[in-house]
């Protein structure tokens, strides 16, 4: 809150009033900073990959490319970074759109039991890395409405995170409760865990812990921004809880419908 003083003076100097304006530009304040700083964010995102790709290409146009064992691997790492700036732009191009108002969710009827289990059997089948998955879900088959291609994206995002933060033989658990109409899903790992300081804003754009340790990773910045912003579209929420050194779990839950196909019977 901003105040504007006016002070009303007679001719004859006496003053026999006072108008007192408030604005309220902090949130108008708040919100261009923010808009600043995300833009600062996009630049300086976006000049690292490129600056990284200059200087190799320089390089092979200074000759590298005629050296057999160097060419392949400078090649490489442009393709690298072009593929990180991709996914960038998607990324912000996809918070965009959610910002805008054209963003509409495309829900379907699914047990969540199932499109639970099939996302992480794609992860079990593919993962690269030596971890262990455990599962600890409910027999009973609890439906929700949802997007299933925004919901495959978070999940997605947090099973990658959990196996790019994880040890080697660790374990990553995937589980979900039921209270209050609300499935709570959650996603945990052995990992390298978070500094409690810093686990309330991994939800933030472009929020890392390890700047440069997530980027060497590939990583953009935005996919847990993303995944909040998907998570409270459907009505739930997301967060997450970590011990450094012991390990990351991340919650989310979403509004459960009860299972309609009986009235049908
Ligand atoms: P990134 O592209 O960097 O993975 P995210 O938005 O997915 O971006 O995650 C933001 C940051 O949160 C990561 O850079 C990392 O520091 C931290 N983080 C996310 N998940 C985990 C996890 N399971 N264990 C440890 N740190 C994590």
């Amino acid at each position: 809150l901003r105040a504007n003083f006016s002070v009303i003076q007679k001719e004859t100097g006496f003053v026999n009033g006072l108008i007192t304006v408030l604005h309220d530009i902090t949130e108008q304040e708040k919100i261009d900073m923010e808009r600043r700083e995300f833009v600062a964010n996009v630049s300086h995102e976006l000049r690292t990959p490129l600056t990284t790709m200059r200087s190799y290409l320089e390089a092979l146009a200074d000759g590298a490319w005629k050296e057999e064992n160097i060419a392949p691997h400078f090649l490489h790492v442009t393709q690298t970074e072009t593929e990180r700036m991709i996914r960038l732009v998607n990324d912000l191009l996809q918070l965009s759109k959610m910002d805008s108002q054209e963003y509409e969710l495309n829900t379907d009827f699914v047990e969540f039991n199932k499109f639970f289990e099939r996302i992480i059997e794609r992860f079990e089948m593919s993962k690269s890395q030596n971890v262990h998955f455990i599962k600890l879900l409910p027999e009973t088959s609890y439906f929700v409405d949802i997007d299933t291609d925004k919901l495959t994206q978070v999940i997605d995002n947090i099973i990658s995170n959990a196996i790019k933060y994880s040890p080697d033989g660790g374990n990553i658990r995937f589980g979900f409760t039921v209270s209050n109409n609300m499935l709570k899903v959650m996603i945990s790992d052995d990992g390298m865990g978070i500094p409690k300081e810093n686990v309330g804003r991994i939800f933030d754009r472009f929020y890392r812990v390890d700047r440069a340790r997530a980027r060497s990773m590939g990583g953009t910045g935005l996919g847990l921004a993303i995944a909040r912003e998907m998570i409270e579209a459907h009505g739930g929420k997301i967060w997450a809880e970590s011990e450094e050194g012991v390990g990351t779990t991340i919650f989310f839950t979403l509004p459960y419908a009860e299972d309609e196909t009986e009235d049908w019977e």
